[in-house]
């Protein structure tokens, strides 16, 4: 019996995990007093919004045993902390560990780390301590800064950069512009983070196109939270994101909250397993993806989720189809003169919608309309209004300085 402030087991089962909140979360004793703790797929789910309003209330442990506090980036709603135990950072050096195994990393590499390890961000530490469990080696340059990032990849010879797709993208500008032959460089391989690299069918996307069309190396695709503290990592085939069992369990669901069969799309429910500050029951995550349960070519036959498709909360209804700002985002992308939009989406009820999409006037010219108009009415069958505005006032509805990523859409 796991007694209040005890502390977890390593691989804890989903039996000890209840236990183990109902000891110690002043949340869930509340949230399950009226469950059936035995009867886990009754267990009421776990919202976004229940972290948010009572962020506290979920911590399980005192202050004086917490290591880390780290914070979502508030993407969609408030910013959540996580609170994280020294065992909890453990864990989290073996997830990445085992992630970076997962992509084809060993001992011999060196990584450049193209992220943050600070401001809160999990992800950045998540990989250094991944790196140094593994016995590999890491340059941490952070994100930014284009010529030192060339600089170090020159001088050090790293095998492997963790980042963020669209930001290779720059760097690959960037050595064009000065003279840089990438491909004679000492990568083999990037870890992606953040965005997906790859559309349903597991090829890459337009990003991923763009980035391996010019430079010979391999992409990995990852999917993580900071609510599960647990990455998805692809292997080697590449035909999606492995779960890690012995750290989360996984429940895809459907709009009725039945469990989708293999290759259908829901949405990524989660309960983290051996989480000691911030455990998390039946948590919704909101991110739609398409569930495999068949055996991996790799051998594995722990279950794979696809690319992301979207956020729940971020479905746009319109005249009987739904679409996700992703697919938006694709036509856009692939028009090499547009790098700055922002979507304005009003829902007004089922049915009737008001799309529109800023454009920059500096950047889009009435050819350009005309073509764009079309190539969105027969991709996604919508005819949003296009308006262009000056690059000034579009980069304030992107950038917002107390977020961490540019946000290219706005749900009015
Ligand atoms: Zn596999």
């Amino acid at each position: 019996m796991i007694t209040s402030n005890s502390i977890l087991e390593k691989n804890a089962s989903l039996e000890e995990m209840i236990q183990y909140v109902m000891s110690n979360s002043p949340f869930y004793q509340n949230h399950f007093k009226d469950a059936n703790v035995g009867d886990f797929e009754s267990l009421p789910f776990t919202t976004k919004e229940d972290v948010a309003a009572q962020n506290e209330r979920f911590c399980c442990v005192e202050m004086s045993k917490i290591a880390e506090y780290v914070t979502t980036s508030g993407t969609s709603g408030e910013p959540i902390t996580v609170f994280l135990t020294k065992n909890d950072l453990e864990r989290l050096a073996e997830n990445e560990r085992a992630s970076l195994t997962l992509m084809n990393g060993s001992e011999g590499d060196l990584y450049q780390l193209l992220t943050t390890v600070d401001k809160q961000f999990m992800a950045g530490i998540a990989y250094y301590l991944g790196v140094q469990k593994m016995n590999a080696g890491i340059i941490r340059q952070g994100p930014g800064a284009i010529s030192a990032q060339w600089d170090s990849i020159l001088k050090y010879k790293p095998t492997k950069l963790i980042a963020v797709p669209s930001f290779i993208l720059l760097l690959l500008d960037y050595a064009d512009k000065n003279g840089i032959d990438y491909n004679k460089t000492s990568i083999d391989s990037i870890i992606c983070i953040g965005e997906s690299i790859r559309d349903n069918s597991f090829n890459y996307n337009l990003i991923g196109s763009k980035i391996t069309s010019k430079w010979d190396v391999k992409l990995f695709s990852t999917y993580a939270s900071t609510e599960m503290a647990t990455a998805f990592s692809e292997c080697k085939m590449q035909n999606g994101g492995h779960l890690n069992k012995e750290l989360l369990h996984l429940e895809v669901l459907r709009e009725n909250d039945t469990h989708v069969s293999n290759g259908e799309e829901g949405e990524i429910v989660i309960t983290t397993l051996g989480v000691e500050g911030t455990p998390l029951i039946r948590y919704r995550t909101g991110d739609i993806a398409a569930f495999w349960s068949d055996k991996c070519k790799c051998g594995s036959s722990s279950p794979r989720i696809g690319p992301i498709i979207g956020r729940k909360s971020q479905l746009i209804k319109f005249k009987g189809t739904s679409i996700y700002p992703q697919s938006i985002y694709n036509v856009l992308m692939s028009f090499d003169k547009i790098d700055l939009y922002h979507i304005l989406v009003d829902q007004i009820d089922m049915t009737a919608i008001n799309l529109k999409i800023l454009l920059s006037e500096k950047e889009v010219d009435a050819d350009l309309l005309k073509e764009l108009l079309l190539k969105l009415k027969t991709k996604l069958k919508v005819a949003p209004e296009l308006l262009l505005v000056t690059e000034k006032e579009l980069k304030k509805h992107i950038i917002n300085p107390g977020k961490r990523k540019p946000n290219y859409i706005t749900f009015l």
